[in-house]
C-alpha cells in the first residue's frame, strides 16, 4: 500500500540533470502530510529494536526524512554538507564522481566515539556519497549502524558498495 502510493507519487523527470538520467523527484511526496508521516513511521518501524544513537542526513534531500526520523526517535540529527557550507570546524572527505571529485563535510565533535549512527539519504544510486558519509562517521569514532533511503536504484548496485560499512540497508522502494 505505502510502496504503491510512493511509486504513484514520485515523479520521473527524464534527462535531468543531464541526458540519459531519469531523475526520481520526491518533491510531490512533501506536499502530502499523511504520506510524510507514514514514511517516517515506516522507517522507525523497520528499525525495530536496532540501537541508534544518531542519524546523519546527507545534503540536501537527506535532511527531509532524516530529520523527521530523528525527531520521532528523539535522537540527534547531524548534517553532512557540501564543502564550505558548515560554519564550524569540520572533518571532510573527498570522493570520486563520474567526472572529477566532490567534497563533503560534517561538524567536528557531532558524533561521540562508539555511537551507532544511521545514515539517511533520499536515494541510493552508485553509493559514492554514502561511502563518503560513512568515512566521516568512522573518522569521528562512530560505528555505521546502517543506511536508510526512500528510493534505491538497484541496477546501479550501490548496496554492494556501501555494505562494507553496514549490511543494514533499508530502502522503502526499489527500481
Ligand atoms: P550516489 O552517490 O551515486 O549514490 O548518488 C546519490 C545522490 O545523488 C543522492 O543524494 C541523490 O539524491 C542523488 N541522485 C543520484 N541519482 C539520482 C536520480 N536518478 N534521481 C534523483 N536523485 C539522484
Amino acid at each position: 500500500m505505502l510502496i504503491q502510493t510512493l511509486k504513484d507519487t514520485i515523479r520521473d523527470i527524464p534527462d535531468f540533470p543531464k541526458p540519459g538520467i531519469i531523475f526520481k523527484d520526491i518533491t510531490p511526496i512533501l506536499e502530502n502530510n499523511t504520506l510524510c508521516g507514514q514514511i517516517t513511521d515506516e522507517f522507525a518501524l523497520q528499525l525495530g529494536s536496532k540501537s541508534i544513537d544518531a542519524i546523519v542526513g546527507i545534503e540536501s534531500r537527506g535532511f527531509l526524512f532524516g530529520f523527521l526520523l530523528a525527531q520521532k526517535l528523539r535522537k540527534p540529527f547531524i548534517l553532512v554538507r557540501k564543502a564550505g557550507k558548515l560554519p564550524g570546524e569540520t572533518v571532510s572527505t573527498e570522493y570520486a564522481l563520474e567526472y572529477g571529485t566532490a567534497k563533503i563535510e560534517m561538524h567536528t565533535g557531532s558524533i561521540r566515539k562508539g555511537w551507532n549512527v544511521l545514515i539517511h539519504d533520499d536515494l541510493l544510486a552508485t553509493g559514492g556519497t554514502c561511502c563518503a558519509a560513512a568515512e566521516l562517521v568512522q573518522m569521528q569514532g562512530g560505528h555505521v549502524a546502517g543506511f536508510s533511503f526512500v528510493v534505491e536504484l538497484d541496477f546501479l548496485k550501490g548496496k554492494e558498495r556501501i555494505s562494507k560499512y553496514s549490511t543494514y540497508v533499508n530502502s522503502l522502494i526499489h527500481y
